[in-house]
């Protein structure tokens, strides 16, 4: 089999584990929301069947396909949201990884018809400037994959339009950590609306937020924080004169 018979069957374990920690964070509702991931030689997909529970999941529950959408392996019927995760693996070279949800808060906001703003600086690490709002389009159709890939270009993950989350990412725990992210940053839009205004983060603080951290990823190893200190002055993030 492309991708290779051990990467599949560990891919299919990796989705199970995926289901139980997305049915634990509260983000799961009945049988609700899917979960894929893709070979390294993106060939190969393993998808969640329909109608089951997320966290009674088992490795040979899970549905093989190819790109095109032809089921090389699986008992059960896949997920209808298939031709979906297909699109955007087709479209998208630099997704392995795609988990969907119908959380509660973030479905509120698709519902208002609106996107999150930059309004928390893990938001901004781990998802983008924002996190958009997708046009809707019918569930269990590739309109509705298309509809995504447009707003996934710029995002790692997305409010989907009086429907719930799509949260993408080169490993199912990345995706996973960006579904939670998701619906953590849409209670904290919703509460700060009821507080009062929204105050997002500045666009400079943004791009200042985004050097630091670039910064920080090439370096290997810090000896002594005067050291990081020293690069955070050479980027402007810190006042010469400290
Ligand atoms: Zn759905």
């Amino acid at each position: 089999m492309a991708g290779g018979n051990d990467e599949v069957e560990s891919l299919k374990c990796a989705v199970v584990e995926a289901g139980k920690a997305m049915h634990e964070a509260g983000l799961a509702t009945a049988t609700w929301g899917n979960i894929s991931a893709l070979t390294r030689d993106r060939r190969i997909m393993v998808i969640t069947p329909s109608g089951f529970d997320k966290s009674r999941l088992n490795p040979h529950d899970m549905i093989v396909m190819d790109l095109n959408g032809a089921v090389i392996d699986g008992r059960h019927k896949p997920s209808i949201e298939a031709p979906m995760h297909l699109e955007i693996y087709k479209s998208l070279e630099h997704v392995y990884a795609i988990v969907h949800t119908h959380s509660p808060m973030a479905t509120a906001v698709g519902v208002a018809g609106e996107e999150i703003p930059p309004i928390i600086l893990e938001m901004v690490a781990e998802i983008g400037d924002r996190i958009p709002l997708a046009e809707y389009a019918c569930a269990g159709t590739r309109r509705l994959g298309r509809a995504l890939v447009e707003v996934l270009r710029s995002a790692n993950a997305a409010i989907m339009r009086n429907h719930g989350v799509i949260a993408v990412g080169p490993s199912l725990k990345a995706a996973l950590a960006r579904a939670i992210l998701v619906e953590e940053a849409a209670r904290i839009f919703i509460a700060a609306k009821i507080l009062g205004k929204i105050e997002p983060i500045p666009d400079d603080e943004i791009k200042l937020f985004k050097a630091v951290i670039g910064e920080w990823k090439t370096i290997q190893r810090i000896q002594n924080i005067s050291e990081w200190i020293k690069e955070l002055k050479s980027i402007g993030a810190e006042n010469q004169e400290d």
